[in-house]
């Protein structure tokens, strides 16, 4: 076989397993000094190739970056272009990343290879992916595909299906994902494509962990290890180890778990993988801890910190470097523009200036529009919120307060005259013989005269008095700031108010009502307590004969008897 032979065989075989193509690089380079220069720069871009799988990133970087400057070879340098775009990749430096993969594609011409042209645009969708620039993958991976199938070669088919699985998986497309994994593992390995079938396999055993089922995912993700172990692809190892973990912390194995993440921590730290430390560091620590030992779990979370922090500054860094290198690619390309077609571009500018002022006025106005949307919006809102607050607070039939509004208000007053010292009368009030309202006129009847007793009560208090209906035909009045004298007078002139309701009905209907009366000053006493005094001050107007007032008293100077009333008819 001729050297020039030996070196196209090998070129044709990138991405095998790293081992091999070290024996057969070994072999040519005894006759290193027979090279042609142009053979020499191939070589090169192998052993660039060999050093990234190695993650022996520093020697890979010079051997490509020196290809990179080699303009009599374009094929290579192009080649040496989407190795540097990976590299960055890998070690997650989106900047130069970035970089490499607009000056890769500027490089490219109708007359490129088309191999290499695809392997820039699937290295460009590979990064895009990675910085999470979806739609930007997408355009470069239809194109990498689009080549794929024009170049006919299964290599190419199964890298580009690969770089389509992946994007649908991290889109969280796990159905399609899972679809997608499947077919392109088999198609890659019906080639032998050992790096993408484990690489596959990694994501393939994180869909099938994610829908349940453990075993085979276990199963797969042991085939991806062993598959990049064999091809010596750490970065791959990296992830295949994290994805044990993770599995292993779901079915609650820890020391697995534990296991798998220090080995995706040894190679990882190594290889500064700071996203995938992150999730390793976290189930390091907390396996650790379930297993007892509290020291190890204090040391991963410190270094968790860190690769937090690190993982942070990075994905910050992805999106600024991206437009960082988007910008400066595009200046570059208009200042060449611009000395071609400076009138056009003038009179470009006064179209883009009207654009802009148009914009500008679109903008205020759309902002002028959304704004009297949004009040018109608050407004109403809060009309709403008004209205059902009312609605929530009212009793339906007679437009009062209802039970628990008044004695929610009750309480705020309450609570207020005990921090004043002041006065608090509680007026308890039932109406009499209310039953037979009801049977002798009707239902109806009996609603209209509750009406009226609620409207009577409501003209007889003062604006700072509440009056709400706590039962069927039952009332109460609070008056704060009221003694018992005060209350009287109120009572007094609820009473003359209901006797008045007999003249607007058009029957003729007596209406009285019992009242029991309460009042608290200085406020040791519950609210409730003295509402439970006032109902049975009421009680005892019942019993008494009904349509009357009674006080509720309780005196030191009565200690023996707990509580006595006073009949004021
Ligand atoms: P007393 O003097 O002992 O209070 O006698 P009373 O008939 O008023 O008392 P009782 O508790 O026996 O009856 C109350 C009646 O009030 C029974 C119930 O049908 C009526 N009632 C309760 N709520 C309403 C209402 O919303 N509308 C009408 N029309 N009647 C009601
Ligand atoms: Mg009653
Ligand atoms: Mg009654």
């Amino acid at each position: 076989m001729s050297l020039e032979q030996a070196i196209s065989e090998l070129e044709a075989e990138r991405w095998q397993s790293r081992y091999q193509q070290q024996l057969k690089l070994d072999d040519i380079l005894r006759y290193q000094s027979e090279l042609t220069l142009h053979q020499q720069t191939r070589i090169n871009i192998i052993q660039a190739q060999l050093a990234l799988l190695d993650g022996d990133y520093a020697t890979s970087e010079q051997l490509a970056s020196a290809v990179a400057q080699r303009q009599e070879f374009p094929a290579s340098q192009l080649a040496a272009y989407s190795l540097l775009m990976n590299l960055s990749n890998l070690k997650g430096q989106y900047e130069p990343a970035f970089y490499y993969m607009y000056t890769g594609e500027s490089l490219l011409t109708p007359e490129s290879d088309s191999r290499r042209r695809y392997e820039i645009y699937s290295s460009s969708a590979n990064l895009l992916i990675n910085a999470q620039i979806y739609d930007q993958a997408e355009s470069r991976l239809s194109a990498a595909q689009q080549l794929a199938s024009d170049i006919g070669d299964p290599k190419l088919l199964c890298s580009a299906q690969y770089v389509q699985a992946k994007l649908s998986y991290l889109r969280q497309q796990y159905e399609s994902a899972s679809h997608l994994l499947a077919e392109q593992i088999a198609q890659c390995r019906s080639i032998n494509e050992s790096l993408f079938v484990g690489a596959g396999l990694v994501w393939y055993g994180r869909t099938l962990a994610y829908e349940g089922q453990h075993d085979l995912a276990q199963q797969t993700l042991y085939e991806a290890l062993t598959s990049l172990q064999h091809n010596g692809f750490k970065a791959g190892i990296v992830k295949a180890n994290l994805s044990l973990a993770e599995l292993y912390l779901r079915t609650s194995q820890f020391d697995r778990a534990l296991a798998h993440a220090k080995d995706a921590i040894d190679m990882g730290a190594k290889l500064q993988q700071w996203q995938d430390l992150v999730g390793a560091y976290q189930i390091a620590a907390l396996t650790s801890e379930r297993l007892g030992n509290l020291d190890d779990a204090l040391h991963y979370e410190r270094l968790l910190q860190r690769a937090s922090e690190q993982s942070l500054v990075q994905s910050k860094a992805i999106r600024l470097a991206y437009l960082k290198a988007r910008f400066s690619s595009t200046a570059e390309q208009q200042k060449i523009t611009l000395f071609k077609t400076e009138n056009e571009l003038a009179s470009l500018r006064k179209e883009a200036a009207l654009t802009h002022r148009w914009l500008i006025v679109l903008g205020l106005f759309t902002t002028c529009c959304i704004s009297a949307l949004l009040f018109v919006m608050l407004i109403r809102s809060r009309k709403e919120h008004r209205h059902y607050r009312q609605l929530s607070q009212t009793d339906s039939l007679t437009n009062i307060f209802n039970r628990r509004y008044s004695l929610e208000l009750a309480e705020k007053r309450y609570r207020a005259c005990v921090i004043e010292q002041t006065p608090f009368t509680v007026v308890m009030i039932d109406v009499d013989h209310f039953k037979s309202v009801n049977d002798t006129f009707g239902h109806a009847i009996g609603d209209q005269v509750l009406q009226h007793v609620a409207n009577q009560l409501s003209l007889a208090i003062r604006k700072r008095d509440i009056v709400g209906r706590t039962g069927g035909e039952e009332f109460a009045i609070f008056l704060p700031g009221s003694d018992e004298e005060q209350a009287k007078a109120v009572v007094e002139r609820c009473r003359a108010n209901l006797a008045t309701i007999r003249d607007k009905m058009s029957q003729q209907i007596e209406i009285t009502a019992s009242f029991g009366v309460a009042t608290a000053t200085g406020g040791k006493l519950p609210l409730e307590a003295l509402i439970r005094r006032a109902d049975e001050a009421l009680y005892g107007a019942k019993s008494a004969g009904r349509n009357r007032l009674i006080i509720y008293r309780s005196g030191k100077e009565l200690d023996s008897q707990p509580s006595q009333y006073e009949v004021m008819l």
